[in-house]
């Protein structure tokens, strides 16, 4: 999980220090096109909480116990899925190429790639497009959508 969803880091932040708005003002564009980049490659993180860990178990219709032994690894205060040797996450289908709980995904993958650490700077989003092809093209997402996305859960 080298990228998105998965967290590896980054700055905070979303404004320009300008009275007219942040950088990503006009709007930004992004449509997925489910290459599966940002759930697989290098170690990372998919914070989830106990809302999160139960409406996995629910889809999955397993105990909550089972998810947090078997799909959860604490990590210093927190809990993030597991994923295996390669990076991918637990919850990646590498033959499909899609997540299998997708309806439940951690909100940190549903707002991907609009995460603060994302948008901080103009050179950050061109960063997230090196790595996912879904960044910069596709759906338009104005302002307000994307500031309602960033501030779900400050990435
Ligand atoms: S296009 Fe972006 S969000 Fe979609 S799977 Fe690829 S890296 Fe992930
Ligand atoms: S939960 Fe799903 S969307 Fe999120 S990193 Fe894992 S496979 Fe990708």
């Amino acid at each position: 999980m080298s990228d998105s969803p998965a967290e590896t880091g980054g700055s905070n932040g979303s404004a320009d220090g300008q009275n007219d708005g942040p950088w990503y003002r006009d709007g930004l564009s992004f449509r997925c096109t489910g290459c599966g980049n940002c759930c697989t490659g290098g170690p990372g993180f998919v914070w989830v909480d106990d809302a999160e860990i139960a409406a996995i178990a629910e889809y999955l219709d397993k105990p909550v116990g089972e998810i947090r032994l078997m799909y959860c690894r604490p990590v210093r205060n927190r809990v993030s899925l597991n994923e295996y040797a390669n990076g991918d996450c637990i919850f990646f289908d590498p033959q499909q190429r899609n997540c299998t709980i997708y309806p439940v995904r951690p909100i940190q993958c549903r707002t991907w790639p609009f995460w603060r650490s994302n948008i901080a700077t103009e050179a950050d989003w061109q960063s997230v497009a090196r790595d996912c092809p879904g960044a910069g093209v596709g759906d338009f997402f104005p302002l307000e959508e994307i500031e309602v996305r960033a501030a779900e859960r400050e990435m």
